[in-house]
């Protein structure tokens, strides 16, 4: 088999922010369905587990093995087709982010909700449980209709909502790769729609006041935000009455494309240009004077444009004017390969009248200056993001079908990954979110958190519908002998504390 499927021993895995590393006995690079068959036959023949990597851009060990690392990037075909039932595309799992908009968009159809960057590949995605935006949208996981997977039997099935209904697509949609291999993923989506557009930086305290929470729900509830997300850089005023946070929202609309020709130019020059940037200033400044730190945040968030424009929906989206010509750049080498942050996000079930929200924030801000007065800076952006919620059994933001809770994932991003943002995450995580029941996105850093482990049970558990013991179960049946664990995820589902 090996002459069919290049297997590279004693190569060094690395995630994209070089904060994990492994080294799998071998390497495999399949191009097919039929490799990947073969590849779990030949596992189970010498009684080898498999994980598999993405664009291995998670924080968490969830890739790393020592045994066989399969490669999904070389089963990326993308094919979007319209039925009686609606518009889908069935993709590849190693298809990216990028790829998969560039073949939507070309037959004029779009995700209703996505991850922001193109490099990131769907099949890591969906199996992590990510999200992107919009009040009213459900995780990307959520959009799954159906997806084939080898089994460790060397079976493929084909798992649909057609077949076997929501139930069963919920306990396969999230699957942290501990079922098999993905071959294939189709999503249902949505005929491309314009949307108009705003990208403001208006005054902190008028958008989180913690006397008033009705000021964050009016931002975020009202029907002229259908989708909305923050960005706040701490220290870009001198005090946080002073500091500004960046909005972007936008709402479906039949108006025409009205494009601010330079008004992206901040995003557009992301990838290529500040992200090497930020890699040499974090390098130079962070490393050695933190107390740049306050300076840089106030800089940088001066080159945010203003926007108000109608725009396809997956230029919002994507934070891209001119999506492809960025996409090219991407594809061909991520310029920001060496740019090391580190990150990690909860999801927070929304309180109604988003008070649990408006407190944790403004606890975040006077965390972050306090810190910054003994000059230590953990964390140089918080991006906040609201959503409705998933059905998929292991998601962050699960909510049984039918609830009304609305999620937020807020995600903490350093350029100083190794200089206090344990110790701020762990102050956060037992401050904050194990309080109001978040849990932590799976592909983030969380995973050397105190108590993190036996936090999971409880938070997945019995009083949040036990959903882990009922994916366990279903999971356990597909993969008696654990082909598909490595020690972190095993870890995850042990009930052990
Ligand atoms: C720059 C950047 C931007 C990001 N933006 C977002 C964002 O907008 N929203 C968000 O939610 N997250 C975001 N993330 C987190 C990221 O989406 C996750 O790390 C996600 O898992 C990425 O997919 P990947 O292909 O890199 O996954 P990997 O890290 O390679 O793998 C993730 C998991 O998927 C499994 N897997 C991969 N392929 C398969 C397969 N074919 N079959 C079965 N299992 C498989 C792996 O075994 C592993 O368990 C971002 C990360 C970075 C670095």
């Amino acid at each position: 088999m090996n002459n069919r499927i290049p297997c590279k021993r004693g190569k060094t895995w690395k995630n994209w922010a070089n904060t994990l590393s492994a080294k799998p006995q071998c390497i495999f690079y399949p191009k097919s369905q039929d490799d990947l068959i073969a590849l779990v036959k030949q596992a189970k023949a010498n009684k080898k587990k498999i994980r598999m990597a993405g664009s291995s851009h998670s924080w968490s060990p969830l890739v790393p093995t020592d045994s066989y690392l399969v490669m999904m990037g070389g089963l990326n075909s993308v094919t979007p087709y319209r039925n009686e039932k609606g518009s889908f595309v069935t993709i590849g799992p190693g298809a990216t982010i990028g790829k998969v908009t560039k073949k939507t968009t070309q037959a004029d159809m779009a995700f209703p909700t996505n991850g922001v960057p193109f490099t990131l590949q769907m099949g890591g995605f969906v199996a992590a449980g990510c999200h992107g935006t919009g009040w009213e949208q459900p995780t990307v996981p959520d959009l799954v209709y159906a997806m084939d997977i080898v089994l460790a039997s060397g079976e493929v099935r084909t798992f649909s909502v057609e077949i076997d209904g929501e139930d069963v697509m919920n306990k396969v949609r999230v699957n942290l790769g501990s079922i098999g291999i993905i071959s294939s993923i189709t999503f249902k989506i949505e005929e491309m729609f314009n949307v108009h557009n705003v990208d403001e930086t208006v005054p902190l305290n008028q958008v989180i006041n913690k006397d008033d929470p009705s000021m964050l729900k009016n931002w975020v509830a009202s029907p002229d935000n259908q989708y909305l997300e923050m960005m706040w850089m701490p220290f870009n005023g001198d005090t946080p009455a002073e500091d500004k946070i960046f909005i972007k929202h936008y709402k479906r609309t039949d108006k025409p494309l009205s494009r601010v020709k330079w008004g992206n130019y901040f995003f557009e020059l992301t990838e290529p240009v500040l992200g090497p940037l930020f890699s040499l200033i974090q390098t130079i400044f962070i490393q050695l004077r933190p107390s740049a730190i306050p300076k840089m945040s106030k800089n940088v968030s001066q080159l945010i444009p203003q926007n108000n424009s109608v725009v396809p929906v997956t230029e919002a989206l994507h934070y891209h004017k001119r999506a492809f010509r960025t996409l090219k750049i991407s594809l061909s080498k991520p310029p920001y390969e060496n740019f090391i942050v580190g990150d990690a996000s909860w999801a927070i079930p929304i309180d109604e009248d988003f008070g649990n929200i408006t407190t944790a924030l403004c606890q975040i801000v006077d965390t972050v200056y306090d810190w910054a007065k003994d000059g230590k800076y953990p964390v140089s952006v918080v991006m906040i993001r609201f959503l409705k919620n998933s059905q998929a059994l292991l998601s962050p933001a699960y909510q049984p079908a039918g609830s009304n809770v609305h999620t937020c994932f807020i995600e903490f991003i350093t350029y100083a990954p190794k200089a206090h943002f344990e110790g701020f995450l762990n102050l956060i995580a037992h401050k904050l979110w194990m309080k109001m029941n978040g849990r932590p996105h799976w592909a983030k850093q969380f995973q050397d958190l105190d108590g993190i482990f036996p936090y999971l049970q409880q938070v997945y558990g019995p009083e949040f519908g036990d959903t882990l013991k009922k994916f366990k179960a279903f999971r356990d049946e597909l993969d008696p002998d654990g082909m598909f664990l490595n020690a972190f995820v095993e870890r995850i589902f042990s009930t052990q504390k």
